[in-house]
Order: C-alpha cells, then structure tokens, then sequence
C-alpha cells in the first residue's frame, strides 16, 4: 500500500524484496464456494530465540506477498475507541491517530481487497466498504438478536473472498503481490528488485538522515548499497524492528529509532484459541463465517477483548455447506487481546546469529494470567450467547494452544505515539530520530485491538506514504 500511494502521488519508488519466487498456491472457486485451496510453506522459528515462554513462534514467510500468501483474508476495521480506550489506563496507551483520521483511508483500502461482507450495522464493527454482501442464515438470527442485547453484534466476517468465481496459482483470493505490487510493475517510476534482503540503513551523520539501504543480493551473495531520499520499512512487524535494530551506527548505538529505548518494546499478540461446540440440533453451516463482536468497552477491563469467529469445522462439514447442508457443530476461533508494557520485547540475540550473519531475534514474550483468564472467559461468554439464543452447544475437549506467534499477528515493536518517551514514530509512523524512515506494519500498533490487524496495517501505510509525499516537498523529511 505504500508503494501504491507514493507512486499515486508521483514518486520513483524502488521496493526491496527478500524474497525471489512468487510461491505458488491454488485456489478453486466457484459460485461463491471455495472447492480447493492449497497453501505455500511458510517458515517457524529459525530466526529467532524465544525468552518468554518457550513454545513461543515466529513464523514468517520471504517471499514476494509475504504472509498473505497464507493468510485468511479477514478485514475487519478498528473501531473508533480502539484507538482510544487505552488512555483508560494511561497516555502511554493512546494513539496518535484517530477513527476519523483513518476512515478516508480504509475506503482507499477496502475496494483493493475486493471483501464480502455482511448486510446490516453490528456493535463493536464499523461496516465497512465491500464489494459483496452475504446475510447470516436465519437459524443464526437468534444468536445475533441475543449478541445485540449484549451490545455485541454477530454477522458475516469482512473477508477477501474475492469475487464468485476464481481458479488461481494462489491460497488466497487477495494476495499483495499479485493483487497490488504486480500491477504497479506498468508504472516506469516502478522497480522491483527481488532477492534484495535489507541488512541495515545507512545513517548519513553530516545530513542527519539515512541516505541509503545496504541489501544481500541473494543471486550474487554480495552486500549492495541503494541510494534514497526516504526509506517506508513495510517488512512485517518484527522484521523492520529487527533492521533498525541492525543499522546501529555511532550516531544511534542502540539501534535507529532507539534513542529513548522504545524500540522493541510494547511487544504484544493475539492469543488464538480454535475449539469446537456440538450444536443440538442441524444447523446452516457458516461459510463464509459468522463474526461475533467484542464486548462493550464499558464492560470490559481496559484493552482486554475477544472477538469469536465462528466457521466450519472440518473437511466434511466444508463439503456439506457447498451443496447448502445443514451440520450439528460450529468451529470457534477466538482471538484475545494483551495490554502492551515495556516487560514484554523484542531486541538482538547477543550470542546467534541468521542466515544474513546479522543477530536473531530475542523475543521475549509470554501470556499472563489475565490474558489466560481472558480467553478461558470468552469459551463461557459464547456459549452464555447460544444458549440465552436458544441453542444448546456442548463444548468439544480445548487442546492447550496459547502460545505467542501461534496468531501470526505481533504488533508494537516501534510503536506509534505523539511522545517519543512512548514511542519509535508519530502520528505520520515517521521514525522520531530519523525523519526521512517509516515504519509503516504492525510494528506501528499502539495497541493491539482484538480485530484482525492487516487492514489497519495497510490503511496507515498509505496514510503515511502520503504524508511522506508532502514532508518531502517541504523539507520535514
Ligand atoms: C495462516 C495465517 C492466517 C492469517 N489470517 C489473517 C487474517 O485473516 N486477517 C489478517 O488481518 N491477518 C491475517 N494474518 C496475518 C497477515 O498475514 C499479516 O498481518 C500480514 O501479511 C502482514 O503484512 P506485512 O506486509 O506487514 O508483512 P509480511 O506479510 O510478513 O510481508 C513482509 C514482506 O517483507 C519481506 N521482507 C522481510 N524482511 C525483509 C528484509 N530484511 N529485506 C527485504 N524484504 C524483507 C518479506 O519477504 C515479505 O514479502 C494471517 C497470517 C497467517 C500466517
């Protein structure tokens, strides 16, 4: 999305991409059932050393499209106190931007994705823009009227389905290469050079900004220096901590952006719990799936949420609701949330190293009881919500699975403030002690709401880039 808009707004951008091949996918659908998907691999734990809790995981994927060649396609927006119910504890929980600030460029996003969503305004899930809209089945009304009375909402999931009818060489129906970076390619101010991981930037000590990228040039094995005005690091949420991190100079010893030690703290994640709940009677299948909203924020611990999306439970039950099936059990998955502190971190493994001879990652996190509590309460709310909608679900056994990394959704590491004692980047992800760098993934989250975060990752990375058009025009970068 940055390269989108920068090139939008008329600057040459060159975009450096670890990754050398497209890893190809598949994915077969038609008249709105997806019938076959096949992922890529993606890669876990190589690159980093767990110091919390030892199941901790990182899994990533270098490769043109990065995650999203794996990825689930769930867009849900933030809400407006998303951005603000962490001042409930504190201005150190408070971003810089706000719901108003951020609609102009949801609606810049969403018609990229090409989303189905669900038909009515929920609590708790602002209706977003989508290409197609798919009502819940009528036997799910109850539990939305029951989820409303709780000032919750339940409805289809915001998803990039894609449209109808699709027979592609990848997982999933939106795929940031294929969907937004190959297209650029017709653009002449457009460069793409795969192959180029970024080792560091190089910090211009007598202009008082980076003037340039130093890469490994995978094909060569050689170290090669890129010159720019300005550097947007869009490499997923511990990756571009971990380059500032590694363009440590004489000006910056702690690392870039790290002059007020905030860089790679606050680290925070999504607690994931998938689980099954026997239904009583047969019931409409949910695909695409159905989404139950957070509960209010004045019922809830500040920055403590969960959010319940409620799908198919197997192969068999996928196969059954392509022909209209009915099934007599629903597949959970739950997404908690953790209040962000300086205890929990990112930051460069003194003793291993990568692949690149650059230091692993250090990643110190882990879930504490309240986080725990949060997510064994969220099993009995939903079921709470069923059964005053008039079902009777019967809970299969929980396998223990709440591990960091296990979401895939880190967030926080250069996180985004109006106070640099709280954070790596302003308002505009603009590094606060190098102007001319963004930080522009989910590294920027203040907070992590309990919403998908890929969306409002993309919304400020063109929100950003398009600021950065200007701060160069006028010289604030
Ligand atoms: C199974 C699964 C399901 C998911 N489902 C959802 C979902 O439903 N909704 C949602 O919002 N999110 C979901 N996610 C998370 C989502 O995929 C990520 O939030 C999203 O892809 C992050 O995008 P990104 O561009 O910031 O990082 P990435 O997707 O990680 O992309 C980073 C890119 O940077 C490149 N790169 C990294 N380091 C360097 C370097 N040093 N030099 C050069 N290039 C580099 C990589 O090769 C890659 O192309 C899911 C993830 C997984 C694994």
């Amino acid at each position: 999305m940055a390269a989108h808009q920068l090139l939008k707004r008329g600057a040459k951008v060159t975009m450096l991409e670890s990754g050398i091949e497209f890893p190809k996918g598949r994915l077969i659908r038609i008249l709105g059932k997806n019938l076959f998907r096949r992922f890529p691999e993606m890669r876990c734990n190589d690159r980093h050393v767990p110091t919390g809790a030892p199941e901790t995981k990182w899994y990533y994927t270098m490769a043109p499209g990065g995650l999203s060649n794996n990825w689930t396609g769930a867009v849900p927006r933030f809400t407006p106190d998303d951005f603000t119910e962490g001042e409930r504890l504190g201005p150190q929980w408070r971003w810089p931007v706000t719901y108003p600030d951020m609609v102009p460029w949801y609606e810049t996003v969403e018609p990229l994705l090409t989303i189905t969503a669900g038909t009515d305004e929920v609590p708790m899930l602002p209706k977003g823009l989508a290409a197609y809209r798919r009502a819940l089945p009528l036997d799910w009304q109850p539990l939305a009227e029951a989820a409303r009375r709780h000032g919750q909402g339940f409805s289809t999931i915001p998803i990039c389905e894609g449209p109808p009818t699709l027979i592609v060489n990848r997982a999933a129906a939106f795929n940031s290469f294929t969907e937004i970076v190959q297209p650029l390619l017709r653009n002449a101010d457009f460069t793409l050079q795969t192959g180029m991981h970024a080792l560091k930037l190089e910090w211009n000590s007598a202009k008082g900004c980076v003037s340039g990228i130093v890469c490994r040039n995978r094909a060569t094995g050689n170290d090669e220096r890129i010159e720019c005005d300005a550097v947007v690091l869009a490499a997923g949420p511990l990756n571009s901590t971990k380059i500032l991190f590694d363009s440590a100079c004489s000006d910056h010893p702690q690392g870039l952006g790290n002059n007020h030690g905030v860089l790679g703290l606050y680290l925070h994640d999504h607690p994931k719990e998938w689980w099954v709940l026997d239904l009583d009677r047969p019931t409409s299948l949910l695909a695409p799936a159905g989404y139950v909203t957070r509960k209010p924020f004045e019922t809830s611990e500040p920055l403590m949420a969960n959010s319940w999306t409620m799908g198919v439970a197997d192969d068999k039950d996928k196969i059954r609701s392509r022909f209209g099936l009915k099934g007599d059990r629903v597949a959970v998955q739950v997404f908690g949330t953790m209040v962000p502190t300086t205890d929990y971190y990112v930051r460069p493994c003194a003793s291993t190293k990568d692949e690149f001879g650059t230091p692993k990652l250090d990643i110190h996190i882990q879930f504490d009881k309240p986080v725990i509590d949060n997510m064994v309460q969220a099993r009995g709310h939903l079921r709470f919500l069923m059964e005053e909608a008039g079902m009777k679900p019967v809970p299969q056994p929980v396998e223990p699975q709440l591990y960091p990394g296990v979401a895939v959704h880190y967030g926080g590491t250069a996180r985004m403030h109006s106070d640099p004692q709280f954070g790596v980047v302003d308002a505009w992800n603009r590094v606060f002690d190098a102007r001319n760098v963004l930080v522009v993934d989910a590294a920027c989250f203040t907070t992590g709401s309990e919403k998908n975060p890929t969306l409002t990752a993309m919304a400020l990375a063109a929100r950003a880039s398009d600021r950065l058009i200007d701060d160069l025009k006028s010289g604030a970068a």
